[in-house]
């Protein structure tokens, strides 16, 4: 059953134009409402438990050693942006604009590191237990030694993935000596596939999307006693692993003498694809800043998965391709053409609002990055940047900032945009998205306006 309103909703998604779409269902009140047990305790926990693993992992990762085995990004002030930004009809109206650089995390190279490489070391943890090789406050790094290797190399951890996730799993697992292998939708880039093989991940590529390279992963796993599936749809530990992303920030905004609270709202864009990276992101900052956080996600105009979910509540299983789209886009993280069910759930009381982009609009914002602040990134992980001008500058944004009563704060507000991968993305494929934007950039004479 659709609804009026979710007609028109499907309407707008199918035109393949920029959306804005502000959640109706938002918990108003405190906290994340009824819809789950999860609380900010778990995303405590997760940080803890990732406190445990941070002596393994600089045995596993010597780039880890410099900061202790955290793997974490920094939060950057991007005024330049900002003011290119502004040149496009942006009206920051006194509030600043940040950038969370995950597209820099160590070891994965995107924002599926903290999840990933959390999941595959809680698999780790329990076997290692199970066989008595850990205990329970026992020293870590005996998940490197080569007793620990002799026990992981009779199981294969596997996952689907339309790449990143595939880099963060596949490297992890084999660090420790399991057998790994990625399941890769037909989107995922040579290269992501190719680094995956160097490592002797085994790379299993399918001719369907995601959804369909996630399925058979699944399927292939559950025919095997020694297989662990990370499975991206269903998964809490990953979504727990991705969460204590929030309580980084906070610390990092607390460092930078910034203040979150009602007068001084924060703004965070997170793009989307199956949901569950900036799902984590975004129910941690929920527990943390309750209603001074204001969080949106970003995705493609074809594949406005999530977007689709929510709106029309998973009915029917209804997939982006359903309304005529087409999952065509460069944007290869976020290429997913039905989101998790587990995730849009627990974002019913979390998330503001999803808004779409074009891809050229991706290969701009990536372009102007470099420009201003010589930041590199992945097209994906441009599409926060489409957040601010959504919000600020659209009918529908005013009318979200007018019904929280936000207008007379936004000059005090910040915008944190996450740029969500790239640090390993080849010079000649850079090259190639760079010249993209640039050229895209030379021809909007008069830069992008937002008509949303
Ligand atoms: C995977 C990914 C996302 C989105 O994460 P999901 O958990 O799939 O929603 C965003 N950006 C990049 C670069 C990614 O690789």
């Amino acid at each position: 059953m659709i609804d009026h309103n979710d007609g028109d909703v499907l309407h707008s998604l199918a035109s393949n134009r920029p959306f804005l779409w502000l959640n109706p269902i938002r918990d108003k009140g405190a906290g994340t409402g009824a819809v789950s047990t999860l609380s900010l305790a778990d995303v405590e926990a997760a940080e803890q438990r990732l406190q445990k693993f941070a002596p393994l992992l600089q045995v596993l990762f010597p780039e880890l050693r410099q900061t202790g085995g955290l793997i974490e990004s920094e939060l950057l002030k991007i005024p330049s942006m900002q003011a290119l930004l502004e040149q496009t009809h942006t009206d920051f109206g006194g509030g600043h604009l940040w950038l969370k650089a995950d597209h820099n995390l160590p070891v994965a190279g995107s924002v599926k590191a903290r999840g990933g490489i959390y999941e595959v070391l809680c698999f780790a943890e329990e076997l290692a237990k199970k066989e008595g090789l850990l205990q329970a406050d026992g020293d870590y790094r005996v998940l490197a030694t080569p007793t620990a290797r002799q026990l992981f190399e009779q199981y294969t951890v596997s996952v689907g993935s339309t790449g990143n996730l595939g880099l963060s799993i596949g490297v992890t697992a084999a660090a420790l000596g399991f057998k790994a292998c990625v399941h890769m939708s037909v989107e995922a880039k040579r290269w992501k596939k190719e680094r995956l093989r160097r490592r002797g991940v085994e790379v299993i590529e399918h001719s369907e999307d995601y959804s369909k390279a996630v399925a058979a992963g699944r399927e292939a796993a559950k025919q095997d006693a020694f297989a662990y599936f990370v499975d991206d749809e269903n998964s809490l530990t990953l979504f727990m692993g991705y969460s204590v992303a929030a309580l980084r920030l906070q610390r990092q905004l607390r460092e930078a003498a910034i203040t979150v609270d009602a007068d001084h709202p924060l703004f965070v864009y997170i793009p989307c694809g199956v949901g569950g990276a900036p799902g984590g992101i975004a129910f941690g900052l929920k527990q943390i800043f309750g209603n001074a956080v204001h969080c949106f996600f970003a995705e493609p105009t074809q594949a406005p998965c999530m977007l689709l979910g929510m709106a029309a509540g998973f009915k029917d299983n209804l997939s982006v391709y359903d309304v005529g789209l087409q999952v065509d886009t460069e944007a290869d993280g976020l290429a997913v053409s039905q989101a998790s069910e587990l995730v849009a759930k627990l974002m019913a009381p979390v998330l503001s609002g999803i808004f779409t982009v074009k891809d050229n609009q991706l290969f701009r914002h990536l372009y102007r990055l470099e420009v201003s602040e010589s930041v590199r990134i992945e097209p994906s992980a441009a599409a926060g940047f489409d957040g601010p001008g959504c919000l600020l500058s659209s009918e529908q944004g005013r009318n979200y900032l007018r019904a929280n009563g936000l207008e007379e704060s936004m000059h005090q507000a910040n915008h944190v945009v996450w740029s969500t991968g790239g640090r390993f993305v080849p010079a000649t494929e850079y090259q190639q998205f760079h010249q993209r934007g640039e050229a895209l950039c030379a021809q909007t004479s008069q830069p992008h306006k937002h008509t949303l």
